[in-house]
């Protein structure tokens, strides 16, 4: 299938000739080859740079979910309390997921539409549930929200909780991610959003704290952490290794690292203000509750009044603009348009506004 000429999905994003070059080499054995292995530390330390963290970072062969999967599975047993900030469908989905693996769960729960703010309730709950982990979500790439995490990595440290897990999945390269300043324990990201790699890797920073947990708990599977903690430095990873997604993911970072982060989320940033006021400007309703935080890497908006959103989103598809619908109750109600990566670029959006307000006019 040829790719659509205005690529704005939140997710997987466009890929960019420098990373598709790599991805689409050939390679020998990343089990035999020391070449691997110098890469696979090289990618790590950019990716350290990205998360705003000293802790290891663990490469490991999936998309995204992978890492939210493989960093409860390791760290949880049944039993263990999970403390779930959620304010969309990855925040609500992580405390189900927690559950399903038997961990006791206790959510804090907001509307889709809203951000974390007020944490009295989150401080009570820690006091009173004493949990093992607290669970949270950066960017609700469902919602087009971001929630700050600075505060309740705070919480987590004054109450001594073991773990904080947080998906910074949709934000890491397009927003600040401060890992360790906000006491993140596990971190969470994915290939196929803001780094422009094909959706084949995930990666999480994992502190010292956490690899004792990991240690302890002793968990067995194929998305177990436990074997990363010692394969890079052994060569002898749990799986063979998939070198065209490291060297994806190495040519993504490298790509955000060498515009600079900083610049970067000043790109990300501007383009998202640009994406809410044009949309705002064709009477499209913006999703977030006007005193929610806004993400500058996807932008969630309501389908318009009188129109299905199958149909809605045909329509635009057939002028060549690709966007996202959402998820669990947004779906039908709910479209994404998705500036992280290579798709935070102004002439993109503006493309997109056009086809919106052309598409618009025919409804009308
Ligand atoms: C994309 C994404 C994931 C990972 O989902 P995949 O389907 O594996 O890409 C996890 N969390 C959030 C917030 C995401 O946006």
């Amino acid at each position: 299938m040829e790719t659509y000429p205005i690529p704005m999905v939140p997710g997987p994003t466009a890929v960019p000739p420098e990373v598709l070059a790599v991805y689409r080499k050939n390679y020998g054995s990343a089990d035999l080859e020391p070449e691997f292995l110098t890469l696979y530390h090289q990618t790590e330390q950019k990716l350290q740079q990205i998360l705003g963290t000293k802790n290891r970072v663990v490469i490991q062969t999936g998309e995204g979910m992978l890492s939210l999967w493989s960093a409860l599975k390791s760290t949880l047993r049944p039993g263990d309390r999970v403390l779930a900030v959620a304010t969309g469908v990855f925040g609500y989905g992580i405390a189900e997921m927690a559950a399903s693996i038997g961990a006791e769960v206790r959510t804090i729960g907001l509307p889709y539409n809203e951000t974390i703010a007020d944490l009295a309730d989150v401080e009570r709950a820690i006091v009173d549930f004493q949990p093992k982990m607290i669970t949270a979500v950066h960017c609700e790439t469902p919602s087009g929200t971001l929630n700050p995490l600075a505060a309740l990595g705070a919480l987590k440290h004054k109450y001594d909780v073991p773990l904080f897990y947080a998906d910074v999945v949709a934000s890491a390269g397009g927003a600040p991610v401060l890992a360790d300043d906000w006491h993140i324990d596990l971190c969470l990201g994915g290939s196929q959003k803001c780094l422009s790699a094909p959706p084949s890797m995930s990666f999480l920073a994992v502190s010292d704290r956490a690899w004792d947990i990991i240690h302890a708990v002793d968990y067995v599977g194929y998305d177990a952490l436990k074997p990363f903690f010692t394969a890079p430095e052994e060569h002898y990873f749990p799986y063979t290794p998939n070198w065209h997604g490291v060297a994806a993911l190495n040519a993504g970072a490298d790509l955000l690292l060498s515009e600079g982060l900083a610049a970067s989320f000043a790109r990300h940033e501007s383009v998202a203000e640009m994406c809410r006021r044009g949309l705002t400007e064709l009477g499209i309703a913006l999703y977030p509750a006007p005193d929610a935080v806004p993400s500058p890497t996807v932008t969630a908006a309501l389908v318009p009044e009188g129109v299905a959103w199958a149909d809605f989103g045909a329509r635009l598809r057939a002028h060549g603009l690709a966007v996202g619908g959402s998820y669990g109750p947004l779906a039908g109600k709910v479209f994404r348009l998705g500036h992280m990566g290579t798709q935070a670029d102004e002439t993109l959006v503006r493309r997109a506004l056009d086809v919106l307000q052309t598409v618009l006019h025919n409804l009308r």
